[in-house]
């Protein structure tokens, strides 16, 4: 009866006594976690507050019917995906089309079989407990997607996904935005020196230096190879600038170790953006500029920072 560790918990919605004993004894002794509504309000209360696998709700009760039971559950939320079995006394065909045309699953008509009972749950179960491995998996392959595996920092799509909406909000709302790319610098001669195991222990690092030097509204990310990028708002290009060498020098003075080796390495900085009520909405525009304030910086020797203005858009 158990999802995992977790038990499927089943929600029973009836105002009569009798007939949520009917419902509740065989659940339990099946190892059921059921949670009791007395009335329809309070079953849709306990729907939200519990979010049950499966809800076994009458049809008819005095404030809310099975119906609009159906439909606010429905209309709630689509994950995670709950089971709806409506209990009926009718007989009527047309009410159970109704039911489950308003989203219910099954139905059971008064008086039930107990194994009918559990045989139908235990379906409404398995459904709900798919659903929820399903999502569990979509989040999974969400967090992959966006996460770079070796720094778990954000990756080149989620930095870009952030960045647009972070952009236009600034152009919008008026604040500043800065964008500064960093490139290590003779990144290929530690991996040729010292191995790749040993450029993977400094991409780490690195990620690990950026990550704590920005505030928590800040964004970085691996763009791929030994490229990052950084996403600062609502600063000046002073402080912008304060920052980005504050990291520079920290990964300048930082011995990094592996196996029995050390390593020093620096990095090249390149930034670009604009303060106050900039209409800039080019995200691509701001990198390429950046881009340029990097190679200016790799021009000029390395181990520093160089900033492009950004024009009129
Ligand atoms: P520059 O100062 O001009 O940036 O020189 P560089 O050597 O850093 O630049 P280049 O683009 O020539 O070399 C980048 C190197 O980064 C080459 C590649 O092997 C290494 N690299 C890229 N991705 C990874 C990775 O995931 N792990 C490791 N260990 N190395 C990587
Ligand atoms: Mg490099
Ligand atoms: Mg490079």
């Amino acid at each position: 009866m158990s999802q995992g560790e977790e038990k499927f918990k089943i929600l029973i919605v009836d105002d009569s006594p009798v007939s949520r004993k009917l419902v509740e004894l065989p659940l339990l002794e099946k190892g059921y976690e059921v949670i009791i509504a007395t009335n329809g309000r309070s079953g849709v209360e306990l729907f939200e507050k519990h979010r049950p696998d499966v809800v076994i709700t009458d049809w008819m009760m005095p404030d809310l019917t099975g119906k609009e039971i159906c439909h606010r559950i429905r209309a709630s939320s689509e994950d995670p995906y709950s089971y709806i079995i409506v209990l009926t006394g009718q007989t009527s065909k047309d009410n159970l089309v109704e039911a489950l045309g308003l989203g219910a699953d099954d139905y059971l008509t008064k008086p039930f079989h107990r194994g009918e009972l559990l045989a139908r749950v235990g379906v409404g179960a398995r459904i709900a407990g798919l659903h929820r491995q399903i999502e569990r998996k979509n989040k999974l392959w969400e967090g992959l997607a966006l996460t770079d595996s070796l720094t778990g920092l954000p990756n080149r799509r989620a930095i870009e996904d952030w960045a647009v909406t972070q952009l236009s909000s600034a152009a919008r709302h008026g604040f500043s935005f800065w964008v500064a790319l960093a490139d290590l610098d003779h990144f290929k001669q530690v991996n040729d020196t010292f191995g790749h195991d040993a450029g993977d222990a400094v991409l780490k690092k690195f990620g690990r230096i950026l990550k704590n030097s920005i505030r928590r509204g800040d964004l970085c990310g691996r763009l791929g190879g030994e490229e990052f990028l950084l996403v600062l708002t609502h600063t000046n290009r002073e402080n912008a600038l304060r920052v980005i060498d504050r990291i520079r020098m920290e990964l300048a003075n930082t011995a990094i170790s592996f196996g029995t080796c050390t390593v020093g390495v620096t990095a090249s900085f390149g930034l670009a953006g604009f303060e106050g009520s900039h209409k800039a909405s080019n995200f691509n525009r701001l990198r390429e500029l950046a881009d340029t304030a990097l190679y200016s910086a790799k021009r000029a020797g390395r181990n520093r920072i160089e900033f492009t203005p950004a024009p009129a858009f």
